[in-house]
Parts: structure tokens; sequence; C-alpha cells
């Protein structure tokens, strides 16, 4: 089998969650080759092909452009799947990819068994395998889904792409900052965050007290915004903010790979859950089974009389 792995620059550099990409063809025994538009200066480390189209000719982002820049590798290296991430980049360009293969798309794959692959449902709640039935497949990645940790270095054998610069449909104008966040939990030492297991919206200030008598910040999972217990920028997670903290509490928090994406690089997990099965376990450091009603106040006791 054999990828064609798009990466993603902004601004000229090199986007982290390009490297899960390489997770993703280890994790399928596959050959790959890389296709990115960028430069030379930050290029991902791997041993293998690079098409690299020059960023300055083709631009940060050309739907049309790119698209015949990325077919213009498949003709050269013929792979079974064309692999992005699924990113305002990846879920943009992947079916214009598609389209023009005939191939079929999966979005947001979550793990490969056999040539199946495993997409969420039902709001992350459950999973389902699919098998294309096309030659060809164009995938997208969830991101937090595949695992850094076993990607190997190496310097790419660069390919220079050209193709011949037709006019663009869309013109890519510039990048937006997102407004503020009246919550930065990107540079706070310890987060404590909410989840639907908290029971209801009463029960959040709880959890804020938890952050506060250990000098944190104040997260939560994205059914608890959405419930409006907490205001977005609270949320934790793929759509919310991504943190990496020295101590990460999840309070009744299941552990979905959507959470998990945006929290996953904190020091050290404890998580409060009354099911010792949830998956949030998988990653925690420490995972207490107990009803966060009733060990939470117990432990914010416990902080008291230390302090
Ligand atoms: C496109 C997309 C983007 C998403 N983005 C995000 C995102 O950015 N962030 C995010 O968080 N989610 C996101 N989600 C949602 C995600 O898939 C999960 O649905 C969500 O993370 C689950 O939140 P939760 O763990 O709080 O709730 P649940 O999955 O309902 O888990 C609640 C947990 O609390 C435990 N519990 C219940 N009662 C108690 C109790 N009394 N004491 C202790 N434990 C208890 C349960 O055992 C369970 O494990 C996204 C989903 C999609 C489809």
């Amino acid at each position: 089998m054999k990828f064609l792995l798009v990466a993603e620059s902004r601004d000229g550099k090199l986007c982290d969650v390009s490297h899960e990409l390489l997770a993703f063809a280890a994790e399928a025994g596959a050959e790959y080759a890389y296709f990115q538009v960028g430069s030379e200066e930050s290029l991902p480390c791997c041993d293998a092909t690079l098409y690299l189209a020059d960023r300055e000719r083709y631009g940060e982002y050309s739907p049309d452009l790119h698209k015949e820049l990325i077919l213009a590798a498949v003709e050269w290296e013929q792979p079974d799947a064309v692999v992005f991430m699924h990113s305002s980049y990846g879920w943009d360009l992947a079916p214009r990819v598609a389209v023009a293969l005939q191939a079929a798309q999966v979005s947001e794959v979550v793990a490969i068994n056999d040539g199946e692959y495993e997409v969420g449902c039902c709001n992350g709640k459950m999973r389902r395998s699919v098998k294309p039935t096309t030659p060809r497949v164009v995938l997208t990645l969830q991101s937090g889904a595949f695992n850094q940790k076993e990607v190997s270095g190496g310097t790419p054998q660069i390919v220079p792409l050209e193709i011949e610069k037709a006019g663009g449909q869309i013109d890519f104008i510039g990048y937006e900052e997102a407004e503020k966040k009246s919550v930065d939990l990107t540079r706070a030492d310890i987060v404590v965050s909410a989840g639907r297991g908290v029971g209801k919206k009463e029960n959040v200030p709880l959890i804020a007290d938890l952050a506060r008598a250990l000098g944190g910040e104040l997260g939560g999972s994205r059914p608890v915004v959405d419930a409006g217990w907490l205001d977005h920028s609270h949320q934790v997670g793929t759509t919310g903010q991504v943190v990496s903290p020295k101590l990460y509490m999840a309070c009744g928090i299941s552990g979905a790979i959507q959470h998990v994406a945006g929290m996953k690089r904190s020091e050290f997990v404890v998580a409060i859950n009354k099911d010792r099965d949830a998956p949030i376990g998988e990653i925690a450091d420490v995972l207490v089974v107990a009803d966060v009603m009733q060990f939470v106040p117990a432990l914010i006791a416990r902080i008291g009389q230390q302090a």
C-alpha cells in the first residue's frame, strides 16, 4: 500500500499536525511520499520523496492550484490513498481531489484495520467502519487520533513540483486572527475541566472552586459548553483550545478523541470518573474512580487543610 501524505504549512512554516500523517502511514504499514506547498526552510523529517511546490509561486492557499499540484504528484506516485489532516486545509481540498480522481472519500478517520477505516459517528459516541470500493481513496484524519511518538527522523528527497499556473477561482487574501479569548488556557500550568459528568450547570462552580484552590484555570468539554454551562472560551479540544499544562484534571469527562486532542500534551493527567472503563483512563496518569460530586469537595477541603 502506498500513501501520498499532504503536509500543511502556514506562513511558510510546516504545521505540527502534519507529523500525524507519518504516524498514520506507520500504523497502516504503508510506503509513502509527501506533498507540500512550502519552502525548503521548513520540511517534514522523513526518509521519503517529498513533492515540493514553491509557496511563493503557488500561494499560501489556492484550492484550484493546490489541487492541480496534488494531482500532478498523484500522477507521479500512483498512491492507493491521498491522505490529508481533517483541518480547514484538508477538508476544503480533499473533496476536490476525490472528485478529480473519482475516488471515495472517507473523512475524520480515527483508526485503520485491514483496509477498513473507522470514523466517529453519533457526535463521537460511537464508531463505524467503512470500506471504500474504489481502487483509490482520499482520506482526512481526525487530529489527535494517530500518535506521533513512533515517528522517525530523516531528510526527505525533494522533487520540485511545477505546473502551468492557471488562474484559480478563489484568491487567498490572508489569515484573520480569531477574537482574543477571554480565558487563555494555553498558558495555564494547571487546568481543571468540567465534563458532562458534573450533571448540571449548578455543579460547575464546584469545579471552578477546585481550579481556584489549585491556582489553575477552569476548562470544559464541548457538551458543557453546548449546554450553556460554560462559555466557549473555556472549551478544550479540537474545536476549543489546545492546552499543555503541567497538570490537567478531567472531572466527569469520558475522553473522546476530540477532547483528548486538546489536552494530550499535558504533563500529568488526573481523571475523576465513576466509570473505571472510561477511555480517559487510557491516557490518565491517575484515574480516580469516584463520583465527581463527592470526590471534588473532599479534595478541596484537603487542599484547604494543607494551605
Ligand atoms: C466535529 C466535532 C468536534 C468536537 N470538538 C470537541 C471539543 O473541542 N472538545 C470536546 O470536549 N468535545 C468535542 N466534541 C465532542 C466529543 O466527541 C464528545 O462528545 C465530548 O468530548 C464528550 O464530552 P464529555 O466527556 O464531557 O461527556 P460524555 O462523553 O457524556 O462523558 C461523561 C463522563 O462523565 C462520567 N460521569 C458521569 N457522571 C459522573 C459522576 N457523577 N462522577 C464522575 N464521572 C461521571 C461518565 O462515566 C462519562 O465518562 C466534538 C465532536 C465533534 C463531532
